[in-house]
């Protein structure tokens, strides 16, 4: 920023750094907004790369990080080819430049619209967002149908601030959200797959799948999930997604990592089981409904988000390894343990087995596999009709929800 002013620009920190500093938080990131442009902010950092076609922007780097650069943004006279709205109001870009005054109104919540100053350290505000900020309100700028047209994603992060900074919507916001939900879907599957990642690996997954869910925006990212989540099977509600999302928010709450493919296969994971309960009705045999009941599923997801091809295959690894675990004799457990997806793919089964679409046995039997030493691990998987089937004494009771039910097979 100090940068920026010597070579006579002026600079403010913007967005969710300020916002977030005021509540006391530390902000993931830094925002600059400035009146030079494009061009000249390369021309003032070697670090630094242009971005963006529909908003063109710079990133500055240092080391590892980079801080976004944007310039003021203006309201254009007339549509040209730097400012482009569709026929839906959708704003396809938006590479007008402006001052300050301008650039506010183009910003999307009043608590996002608040400039930090440099030159005097005060927070400079157009549009109320002191007030909202106090309030805990998220109020779009401007009126929010056309706001929401004109880039329908706003609608996508007004769950995801709402969520994560503990604020209300504006109730004219909220009221716009359930009708234009719909708009999402013309929406660039790459940039709603950037988003959905945002959405779900912050920390308040579970949070922000229910908000989603009740404002309409869930069914548009993930359809075929919402689809399978409103048909109850013998009375089980779906909790395996559920489940999901309060482990993966637990990890990040413990400062441990969370995977995005382990989640999306929680989140398709219905899908994929329904599908390949459908397969093998038509005959065919359980693994290969399994992997063709995946491939189908995600052909189906990446129309709304896109899926990049090493999420997707990790994705399948881990369902199509499910039906393995009901394997238990000979050779297969050892050959199932060294297989570069296990770990996951286990953390699953224990999902599952958790939320009744395993036995709880089975997932037993495979942590005391993966611990026992050798010598032991060679007589679990003997073929010994007692130890395997009645272990405890009482014929188990293999649900008739699962995929597990093939335990007939170590018989
Ligand atoms: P985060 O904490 O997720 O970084 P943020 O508010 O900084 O939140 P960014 O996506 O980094 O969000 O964007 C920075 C700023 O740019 C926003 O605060 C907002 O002022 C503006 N902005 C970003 N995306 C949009 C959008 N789709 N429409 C209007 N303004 C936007
Ligand atoms: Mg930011």
């Amino acid at each position: 920023m100090y940068r920026l002013q010597k070579s006579g620009f002026d600079a403010y920190l913007v967005g969710g750094c300020v916002r977030d500093l005021l509540l006391g938080r530390e902000p993931k990131d830094f925002d600059v907004a400035t009146n030079a442009d494009p061009e000249q902010i390369r021309k003032i950092f070697r670090n630094c790369r242009l971005i963006g076609r529909r908003f063109r922007l710079a990133h500055v780097h240092f080391g590892r990080e980079f801080i976004e650069v944007a310039t003021f943004r203006g309201a254009g006279e007339e549509q040209n080819d730097k400012q482009m709205l569709n026929k839906e109001g959708r704003l396809l870009r938006d590479n007008v430049y402006g001052t300050i005054e301008e650039d506010v109104w183009r910003r999307d919540f009043t608590v996002n619209a608040l400039y930090y100053n440099i030159r005097d350290f005060s927070v400079v505000d157009y549009t109320g967002g002191m007030e909202d900020h106090k309030t805990g309100t998220l109020r779009l700028i401007g009126d929010p149908e056309t706001r929401f047209r004109e880039d329908p994603v706003r609608m996508l992060r007004a769950v995801r601030f709402a969520v994560k900074l503990g604020f209300k919507l504006h109730r004219d916001c909220e009221r716009s959200i359930p009708e234009l939900a719909e708009l999402l879907s013309n929406i660039p599957s790459a940039r709603l797959y950037d988003e959905t990642l945002k959405l779900f690996l912050s920390g308040y997954a579970l949070q922000t799948f229910e908000m989603l869910r009740h404002y309409g925006l869930f069914k548009v990212l993930f359809p075929a999930t919402e689809s399978s989540l409103a048909i109850e099977e013998n009375g089980f509600p779906k909790l395996l997604l559920i489940k999901a999302l309060e482990n993966s928010d637990n990890r990040i709450a413990e400062g441990k990592t969370v995977t995005a493919y382990f989640l999306l296969a929680a989140f398709l994971w219905e899908p994929v089981r329904m599908q390949a309960k459908e397969n093998m009705a038509q005959g065919m045999v359980e693994y290969v409904a399994y992997q063709e009941a995946a491939g189908e599923v995600i052909t189906r997801q990446i129309k709304s988000t896109a899926l990049p091809r090493h999420i997707s295959m990790a994705m399948r690894e881990v369902w199509s390894l499910q039906p393995r675990f009901t394997a238990r004799l000979g050779s297969k457990p050892s050959r199932l343990l060294t297989h570069p997806r296990f770990r996951a793919a286990y953390d699953f089964l224990l999902l599952r087995a958790d939320t009744g679409g395993a036995d709880p046995e089975l997932a037993d039997w495979w942590t005391r596999y993966q611990e026992a030493g050798e010598t032991e691990q060679r007589k679990m998987t003997q073929p010994s009709r007692k130890t395997q089937h009645n272990k405890s004494g009482r014929k188990r009771n293999y649900r008739k929800n699962t995929d597990s039910n093939t335990a007939g097979h170590e018989t």
